[in-house]
């Protein structure tokens, strides 16, 4: 038996603790302006026994590592002696072993399913991977998914009951904004009303639905329009978590070539943050958590349980923009170099007041400078 096991290239931040089992390779949509992910890499499903196969792997390994641990007395899944000598004797590959180490030492608690839209598989087909998960871990608390709300909006609500029952706790979808004209811009392949549907079947059916909005993606010119359609979208779904992912523009992503064609003007650091005031002000009946859970975002503090946490996130946004412009500066440059994590953290350092002069001068504008230092993130 190969007691390896395949491994995508991507997961949630908040799947930072989670084993990794790819169903599917890559994206089946695979064209979104922004996204640099599995551009070039032609998208499969795996079929189902590769994927049982690769559950019965981690589970292999699982029980190799503590049943070492066990027998010299516990401790020890630091060793790099245990990871040789399980990869000599089983022939397993490292990089299995130590994904396994790791979710040992973070508790086994989380499964997250690669790669972009494992949904887009057969529901008996992912029903099935989920019962072999279950079984082999009957203890796991989470297992979770990326999906498309195109993919989501053509399942029934029945065919997401069966998923949720046999084990699926979570679905992420990228919504990236809910407005229509923004959607065809950065050729989403989805409507507002798919999203909808897509996000209220997913709550209905029992999962937790993470929703993820892009402030930014709307550009200058429909900059008003993404927060506020945005908001619309999510007013009717109410999912469990809505995440915030700043527009970043990668090199080499059509997002990139049309900023460069001068039909996408990027917002400024200040402006994003304007668009995700007129996002938060817009939230109306909802109780989903807000959460900045990526580096892009500018100000961490942005968290927070909808409707009574609203004003607390406003007056962090406002605290920033009535900042004076030169503070502002500061503060992005601090925070895109590292320096800061939270607007709470800003104070005024010489230190900062040079890196930022410094950058002034080499680059066209401060802009221009924070675009080449995100391109590293
Ligand atoms: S659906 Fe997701 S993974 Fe696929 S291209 Fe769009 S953003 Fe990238």
């Amino acid at each position: 038996m190969n007691y390896n096991f395949e491994l995508g290239p991507i997961r949630p931040p908040s799947e930072a603790h989670s084993i990794l089992l790819r169903v599917t390779r890559n994206c089946p949509w695979n064209r979104c302006a922004f996204c640099p992910v599995y551009k070039k890499r032609k998208f499969s499903p795996r079929k189902v026994d590769e994927v049982i196969q690769d559950i019965d792997a981690v589970a292999f390994i699982t029980e190799k590592i503590t049943g070492t641990i066990a027998a010299a007395g516990g401790g020890g899944e630091d060793n790099l002696d245990l990871v040789g000598q399980l990869a000599a004797e089983e022939n397993i590959d490292r990089d299995s072993i130590h994904q396994v180490i790791f979710w040992l030492r973070c508790g086994m608690k989380s499964l997250f399913l690669q790669d972009a839209d494992s949904l887009v598989i057969k529901s008996g087909h992912l029903v099935k991977i989920l019962n072999h998960i279950r079984e082999k871990f009957p203890s796991i608390e989470r297992v979770t998914s990326y999906s498309r709300a195109k993919t989501l909006s053509k399942k029934s609500l029945d065919e997401l009951k069966k998923l949720r029952t046999a084990g699926l706790d979570r679905v992420h979808i990228g919504m990236e904004s809910g407005s229509a004209k923004v959607l065809e811009k950065i050729n989403k392949g989805v409507t507002p009303a798919e999203q909808v549907l897509a996000g209220k079947n997913a709550v209905a059916a029992g999962f937790e639905l993470s929703e993820y909005f892009m402030p930014g993606i709307g550009g200058a010119e429909l900059s008003q329009e993404n927060a506020v359609e945005s908001a619309k979208v999510l007013n009717q779904v109410n999912p469990t978590f809505i995440r915030l992912r700043t527009t970043r523009v990668i090199k080499r992503t059509p997002l990139h070539q049309m900023m460069v064609d001068k039909k996408w003007t990027p917002l400024s650091e200040i402006e994003k943050i304007t668009e995700i005031k007129l996002f938060i002000e817009n939230l109306k009946g909802i109780e989903s958590k807000i959460v900045s859970d990526h580096i892009m975002n500018l100000i961490e503090e942005v968290e927070g349980r909808m409707p009574e946490d609203k004003d607390k996130i406003l007056k962090v946004l406002d605290k920033f923009l009535k900042m004076k412009t030169e503070d502002k500066e500061s503060f992005i440059v601090g925070r895109r170099l590292g320096r800061f994590r939270f607007l709470s953290d800003y104070t005024p350092s010489a230190r900062i007041e040079k890196i930022k002069a410094e950058l002034k001068s080499r680059f066209s504008s401060l802009e221009e400078a924070i675009h080449q230092v995100a391109q590293n993130y």
